[in-house]
């Protein structure tokens, strides 16, 4: 995911559906055209079926493994790009996302007289691509920074230098954002989050398995040879390569695990800014917060002190010129992409070894993927204008209202819960606040200044802006408007906090969502979709949030047991799936994702069962109304990845491997085993009393 993007979900707290969009690659698509380009423009062309025989296995039973039945020649036919590092159906709608980004960027480009909103995007996309300029600046852009590292020889600099290069939109060392207060959320608070290193999970500084291993090897080539680049001796740049990983390896061992930092609670540590200086004997927050540009705070929030114990250890006990070394790789870690052609490959050939992509990305994709995250809603309004169709929001609205009422049923028939608390969640179901499409006020980026022949300068400035746009709401009453995805998103999410579930205009496209499709097509996708964010309200940690959005248990005793009960056991099907022989999904880290599967599908599935279709047994392409909801279902899912991509995300992301997304919830509801002759013996199969019913 994009850092802006990715910055925003943290302070946005949201829970998504997938985990990141991959970067994309031109020239591919969904087998089916879209709704528009079949319409009567061309009456007469081939109909190409929602369900498509020539896409699934039909040697494989249903019941042994229904993601190769329903996607096994479509998985054979679409393997993973070389320019990407996953590819299926979320990848290839960001695909058109992107195709359309460009034309749009493309357009603004040469109409920057246009106005404020052309100029931005327009000079910003022309500053990116103009590769001569960047290729003669090499890596110029950065030296100002570099000098002012260079100049700091004490403690006391060091700190000014963090808080000086955190306001321009560099993060060293640890992080923070504003966000609102959990516990009240009305509120908005300064968070001190757990941060500082460079490799996508902890454990690939503390592990040493042959994967772990090779991974540090080659980040320790890649912080030698960057070093080198901007002018170091090899010895010198050997050494500071060590320092460096001496001080991550340090900082991610007092990081909190993954699976710790999704408990809501543990993470939640309020204390005075006095306080917190007392804890860190080496940093004064009061004084430095003022520097942050965060004065006038009295409290603060924590997410785990031990780890700013050891931050502040560090910082005392090492030596100040590594702790320079150290700034200066994250000034330049953040600006390669940005930089000559000689920064970009060297970033990407380190990058190959962690992903497995084997060719960059085509400059006009990242041009766009920057853009989308940097000054995405400007972007976005250009976006909705030309693809976004207001018919979808109102079918939308109808859709998650039937959900709703589906929703609602399950809550009332659940036996393991007592009335009071299913009073309270159902009121909770019906303040869920509903986001469609794009929203109703834009960001405008004031004050940001593109330039057209100033491309890292344009990065600079809207990183910038995004620090000081984040601060800035401290004091002022909480924006319920704000997105945390821009419009040209295939995602959907959760915020607990806002008690809100939000689909971008993106993801509102088959095989999610078709207007012409039968109700089965559109159940199994995108109702499912939203079933899945509506569930995430219910799950292991959004069931702590009540109808406001705040931290507060509302459950008794007994049914908090009797819903831990049921989750424990979604946990161990999870955890007892494998891929690339060796690793296992991790049950805990994955179980607020899988529950909402669960929970989402078998809530769509009754909706469905209301629909004319869903209450006939009329067969569409040879299937029936239940065979085409769990088809659909499994065809949002398919995705080839390359294994070095798997090995990441199953140490980085809360979402299952897709196939497991697919094959783990439906072996729980029985009318999957009816409507595909589900029978003992095969591979999927669960005896009824086995079969796990949450809501
Ligand atoms: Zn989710």
């Amino acid at each position: 995911m994009n850092k802006q993007l990715t910055f925003l979900a943290s302070v946005m707290l949201m829970v998504c559906l997938m985990a990141a969009t991959p970067p994309g690659k031109p020239g591919k698509r969904l087998s089916r055209p879209s709704a528009a380009e079949r319409s009567p423009a061309r009456p007469n062309a081939p109909k190409i079926p929602f369900i498509d025989r020539q896409n699934m296995n039909l040697a494989v039973k249903p019941g042994d493994d229904f993601y190769q039945y329903a996607n096994g020649e479509w998985l054979k036919k679409n393997p993973v790009p070389a320019s990407k590092t996953s590819w299926g159906s979320f990848g290839i709608l960001y695909e058109k996302s992107l195709d359309a980004m460009k034309s749009l960027l493309e357009e603004a480009a040469k109409n920057p007289g246009k106005g404020r909103l052309h100029q931005m995007v327009g000079d910003f996309y022309a500053s990116g691509m103009d590769s001569i300029t960047i290729d003669q600046k090499g890596f110029d852009p950065i030296k100002a920074d570099l000098a002012r590292i260079d100049q700091v020889k004490s403690k006391a600099d060091l700190m000014n230098e963090i808080a000086y290069q955190r306001s321009q939109g560099s993060t060293m060392f640890f992080s923070l954002y504003v966000a609102q207060d959990r516990r009240n959320v009305n509120k908005y608070v300064v968070q001190f989050v757990d941060g500082g290193t460079t490799l996508p999970d902890r454990d690939y500084y503390l592990k040493n398995d042959a994967r772990s291993q090779k991974v540090r090897d080659a980040y320790r080539d890649n912080l030698t040879k960057m070093f080198g680049m901007i002018g170091e001796e090899s010895s010198r740049a050997a050494a500071n390569a060590d320092a460096i990983l001496t001080l991550e390896t340090a900082l991610a061992n007092a990081q909190m695990t993954r699976v710790a930092s999704r408990d809501p609670i543990k993470t939640y540590n309020k204390l005075t800014v006095a306080d917190f200086s007392e804890q860190t004997p080496g940093i004064n927050w009061g004084e430095l917060m003022p520097k942050l540009g965060i004065p006038g705070q009295d409290t603060v929030l924590v997410q785990s002190l031990s780890f700013y114990h050891s931050m502040d250890s560090l910082l005392t006990a090492t030596p100040v010129e590594a702790l320079k070394a150290y700034m200066r790789w994250n000034l330049l870690k953040s600006a390669a992409p940005y930089l000559s052609t000689p920064f970009v490959n060297q970033n990407f050939a380190f990058n190959k070894v962690l992903s497995g992509q084997k060719q960059l990305t085509p400059l006009w994709q990242r041009r766009s993927r920057l853009i989308d995250g940097s000054l995405g809603e400007l972007l976005g309004q250009l976006y909705v204008q030309q693809y976004f169709k207001p018919e979808a929001k109102e079918r939308m609205l109808v859709l998650i209202d039937n959900l709703e009422a589906s929703f609602k049923e399950h809550i009332n028939a659940v036996d393991w819960m007592s009335a009071d608390t299913k009073k309270r969640a159902l009121t909770k179901l019906s303040t869920f606040k509903r986001k469609i499409g794009y929203p109703d006020k834009w960001k405008n980026y004031e004050g940001v200044i593109i330039r057209p022949d100033d491309f890292y300068g344009n990065v600079r400035a809207t990183q910038k802006w995004w620090y000081t746009d984040n601060v800035s709401r401290l004091g002022k009453p909480v924006d319920k408007t704000e997105w945390g995805m821009t419009p040209q998103t295939v995602n959907a999410y959760y915020m607990p906090v806002n008690n809100e579930i939000a689909f971008p205009a993106a993801i509102l496209q088959f095989p999610f969502f078709d207007a012409e499709a039968d109700d089965a097509i559109n159940y199994g996708g995108i109702v499912a979709v939203i079933g899945h964010e509506m569930t995430h309200g219910f799950d292991d940690q959004g069931r702590q949030y009540d109808a406001d959005g705040t931290l507060r248990d509302w459950w008794t005793k007994e049914d908090a047991a009797n819903f831990t009960k049921r989750a424990d056991k979604v946990k161990e099907q999870f955890a007892g799936f494998r891929v690339l022989d060796s690793l296992k999904v991790n049950g805990q880290l994955t179980l607020g994702e899988n529950l909402a599967d669960l929970g989402g599908l078998a809530i769509a599935y009754d909706a469905f069962k209301k629909t004319k279709q869903g209450r006939g047994n009329a067969k569409i392409d040879g299937f029936t109304p239940d065979q085409r909801f769990f088809l659909s279902w499994a065809q949002v899912w398919r995705t080839n990845m390359l294994p070095e991509s798997q090995a990441q995300q199953l140490l980085t992301d809360p979402h299952a491997p897709d196939q497991f997304r697919c094959n783990g919830p439906i072996t729980n509801l029985d009318a999957w085993y009816e409507a595909f002759n589900v029978q003992p013996g095969q591979t999927l199969y669960k005896a009824p009393d086995q079969r796990i019913k949450v809501w």
